[in-house]
């Protein structure tokens, strides 16, 4: 049996587009995963949104290895590694002093990684029972954490849609996937089995059963990157100590969409950058020269409201939660610098 080559948009510029062969195609279209996920579940994403930038995501930690030929290319490419590359567990403490203790620019700071637990499908290819199991395990995992992370679980499905609509305003509850997500098959019976744990003050969360299993989430209104971060680590010290998560020794924690993969840490700050907006050529500048990103200011792939954007690392793997931390510190620096000066 032969399968159909796939046909992206013909002006996709997919990472998946580019290296995806007829040939290659035709080795791994016919493969499965120990749990049943294809080449063909994976890459939907892409084919359906043709401004996709990536265009595939994993079903679980198997995809990896089986899909290896099409998967590591677009790694390498995304993360700016080489083959030699090797993941650095590294989460140490650090202690650089705040960026912007006036809150001049910076309105809130917010570091997060991404798990999903071992021997689960990945959101994409999950059965409904199987993510109900992940909510039970993250729930009782929870039970026992360090009393200043301590907290209430919110279930979505337990709240009266009346309410939803005031809850996403305020953030305690996250939406279903953009269309990327739902392409790939992560909005599934949303809201079911979703839910956000929150510590009393506020400043640590999970979400669960988003675009990973667990989006472990530390952040406050400050410009103290190192609080944020050494508070995350706390978390997950904790979590890593009742969950098991699916890790390569070579790439690190295994997420739904390889740009995660590795440290799957992703650390950013809100910042209002008015006089910066109007100069786009110098903070693009400077965002790449630091290996930082932009997102808008309510998330990937939405638009900069109000001047405030999101800037954040791109790099994940080949790299320490630490030096991310480090680089971004210097980098935000720089364009507030840049910003004082305009
Ligand atoms: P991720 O995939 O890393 O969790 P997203 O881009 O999907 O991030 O954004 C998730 C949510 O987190 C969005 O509502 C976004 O506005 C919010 N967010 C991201 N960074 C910050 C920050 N530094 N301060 C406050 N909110 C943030
Ligand atoms: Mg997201």
């Amino acid at each position: 049996m032969t399968l159909a080559f796939p046909k992206f948009h013909r002006n996709s510029r997919a990472l998946v587009k580019r290296y995806l062969t007829p040939a290659l195609y035709e080795r791994l279209a016919l493969l499965k995963t120990e749990t049943g996920f294809t080449l063909d579940a994976a890459i939907q994403s892409g084919l359906k949104n043709q401004d996709s930038h990536i265009g595939i995501y994993a079903g679980d930690a198997h995809a990896y290895s089986l899909f290896s030929e099409i998967l590591n290319p677009i790694i390498h490419e995304y993360h700016a590694v080489k083959e030699t590359f090797a993941h650095d567990p590294g989460l140490d403490q650090t202690h650089l002093p705040p960026l912007d203790p006036d809150k001049a620019f910076i309105l809130s700071s917010r570091v997060r990684v991404a798990r999903n637990i071992k021997g689960f499908s990945f959101p994409c290819h999950i059965t409904a029972g199987n993510r109900n199991l992940v909510e039970s395990l993250v729930s009782d995992a929870i039970k026992k954490i360090p009393q200043d992370l301590a907290g209430s679980y919110l279930g979505f499905k337990r709240i009266p849609p009346c309410e939803i609509q005031d809850l996403l305003t305020k953030k305690q509850v996250f939406p279903a996937g953009d269309r990327f997500q739902d392409a790939a098959g992560i909005n599934r019976d949303f809201p079911d089995a979703r839910g956000i744990f929150t510590s009393r003050d506020k400043k640590f969360m999970i979400w669960v059963n988003e675009e990973d299993h667990l989006r472990i989430i530390s952040m406050e209104s400050s410009s103290d990157i190192s609080g944020v971060f050494n508070r995350l680590c706390r978390g997950l010290d904790y979590l890593s100590t009742c969950l098991e998560f699916a890790w390569d020794k070579k790439q690190g924690f295994l997420t739904s969409c390889p740009t995660n993969i590795g440290t799957a840490m992703r650390a950013g700050v809100h910042i209002r950058l008015e006089k910066l907006e109007k100069n786009p050529n110098i903070l693009n500048q400077l965002v790449n020269q630091n290996h930082l990103q932009i997102r808008g200011t309510s998330g990937e792939k939405t638009t900069v409201d109000g001047a405030i954007f999101d800037i954040s690392n791109t790099q994940r793997l080949g790299i320490s939660g630490t030096r991310i931390i480090q680089n971004l510190h210097t980098g935000v620096a720089e364009i507030i610098a840049a910003e004082k000066k305009l």
